[in-house]
């Protein structure tokens, strides 16, 4: 049994002296203490980080595996890691042919030093790794298999990627090493697409939390029945300079193409009242994004007009808005953008800018997608229901909160009362619904 003491030093380890929440420790000292498979789906910002690197750290010797969706990820969390004198490594395409000898060269040793190895499920899925990881394992040295943002092996999520589908025969290989499946969202559906591709061995033991995040406001503007939505958008980001007391009024604003990124920082720029803006998308060389993305997480940017390219795994506990400027793709897709915001619990405003126009060009947009693509009909069916959901989020007078979290299967979730707008202004929402039902038959 693990020790209370050798606990906290453990802690220490990471710069911290308590848990975030009972959930993060119980999940912690269930890994620490047990074998099985684990399933994690806590809230963006609930430190599901530490549920793995916590255990691998933990153990007194032998490396564990993560997988992760993004090299941008991968290499934040290593450098994170590597401040804290904790050795965490990756193997990627991106390195020299030297660095991939020192950690090939770490991980033959007897005892290497490498506590964790980030690697991407693409690296995951080829021969090569496969027999590398192979021999580490034979010699007893792979503690576990960590499957970070777990949702991207799901068709009914937002991030959907092949190669997740692969770790399933990683974890087979893998035989006896624990796996610990970690997602911020899952629906039903999701999570039992995560049990069956992953390959988790029953019984699994689960951890979840509750996807309701108290600390954001939710609210829907509509574009068309707004006299200038460029002066709402203004004026709302001046509210939140003036309620937020900290210097920061951090903000991602998502729009749905390069050209309007780049459009909408100039306008904000030019208005001289936000601070820096800078657009964000995947026509700006990497250097530039890098630049843009480190200016942005130390302060001196102060907002990020992206595309939804931007922001993933992102760790900035101070952003106080976003703003969907065009209109999501899915539901799931809108709680894990919007909840990029206050990961440090703070008050912080999450909106969308919503008009009948944007939600047929973007319905347009899906079906094109959907026959372009040779996707299977189970993702076309979840692309377009993912769509629906939102649509109806933006269309119904019912608390903002109650809707996401129902859509994620958390019935027991009551009205937020004063977190959103149409708990706090019900007539106001209703009567714009109808303005809006009108306007359409104009
Ligand atoms: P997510 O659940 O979204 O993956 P992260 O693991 O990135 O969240 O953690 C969010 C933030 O919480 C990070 O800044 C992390 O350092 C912090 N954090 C996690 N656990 C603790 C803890 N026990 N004490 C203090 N801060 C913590
Ligand atoms: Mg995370
Ligand atoms: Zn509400």
């Amino acid at each position: 049994m693990a020790t209370e003491t050798k606990v906290k030093q453990c802690l220490k380890k990471f710069g911290f002296d308590k848990f975030r929440s009972d959930i993060q420790e119980k999940a912690i000292l269930s890994i620490i203490n047990g074998n099985s498979d684990v399933f994690i789906s806590f809230p963006t910002g609930a430190g599901k980080s530490l549920c793995y690197q916590f255990p691998a750290v933990y153990k007194e010797d032998g490396l564990s595996l993560v997988i992760s969706p993004l090299l941008a990820l991968i290499q934040d969390q290593v450098t994170a890691l590597n401040d804290k004198q904790i050795v965490a490594r990756t193997l990627n395409s991106t390195l020299s042919q030297q660095e991939k000898k020192i950690v090939l060269g770490d991980l033959m040793q007897r005892q290497p030093t490498t506590r964790l190895l980030y690697i991407t499920p693409e690296l995951a899925a080829t021969q090569s790794f496969l027999s590398i990881i192979k021999k580490v394992h034979q010699r007893k040295l792979v503690n576990y298999l960590i499957i970070d943002e777990a949702h991207c092996v799901s068709q009914w999520g937002h991030d959907y990627r092949p190669d997740y589908l692969k770790l399933g025969t990683l974890h087979d290989e893998l035989s006896k090493v624990p796996c610990i499946a970690v997602t911020a969202t899952a629906s039903q559906k999701v999570i039992d697409d995560i049990y069956s591709s992953l390959h988790l061995r029953r019984p699994v033991i689960e951890f979840k939390s509750s996807v309701f995040r108290p600390n954001l406001f939710y609210d829907v503007q509509f574009k068309e029945l707004v006299d200038d939505p460029f002066t709402d958008l203004c004026q709302f980001i001046d509210e939140i300079k003036k309620m937020t007391d900290t210097q920061s009024n951090s903000g991602i604003i998502y729009c749905r193409t390069r050209d309007s990124c780049s459009e909408l920082a100039n306008k904000l720029t030019q208005t001289g009242q936000c601070g820096s803006v800078k657009a964000y998308h995947a026509g700006l060389t990497n250097e530039k994004r890098k630049q843009i993305q480190d200016d942005w997480m130390t302060g001196s940017i102060s907002i990020i007009c992206a595309t939804i390219s931007f922001g993933m795994g992102i760790d900035k506990g101070d952003v106080r808005f976003v703003v969907h400027w065009d209109l999501a793709k899915s539901i799931s897709g809108y709680y894990q953008e919007s909840g990029r915001a206050g990961r440090d619990g703070k008050r912080s405003h999450c909106r969308m800018y919503y008009s009948a126009r944007e939600r047929d060009t973007q319905l347009f947009l899906i079906n094109q997608e959907i026959n372009d693509k040779k996707i299977a009909d189970e993702q076309k069916t979840s692309m377009l229901s993912g769509f629906n959901s939102l649509v109806q989020y933006c269309e119904e007078a019912k608390c903002r909160h109650l809707v996401i979290c129902n859509y994620f299967g958390d019935m027991s979730m009551k009205p937020c009362e004063k977190m959103c707008d149409v708990c706090t202004q019900r007539e106001l929402v209703s009567a714009n619904l109808q303005n809006l039902k009108k306007k359409k038959f104009d």
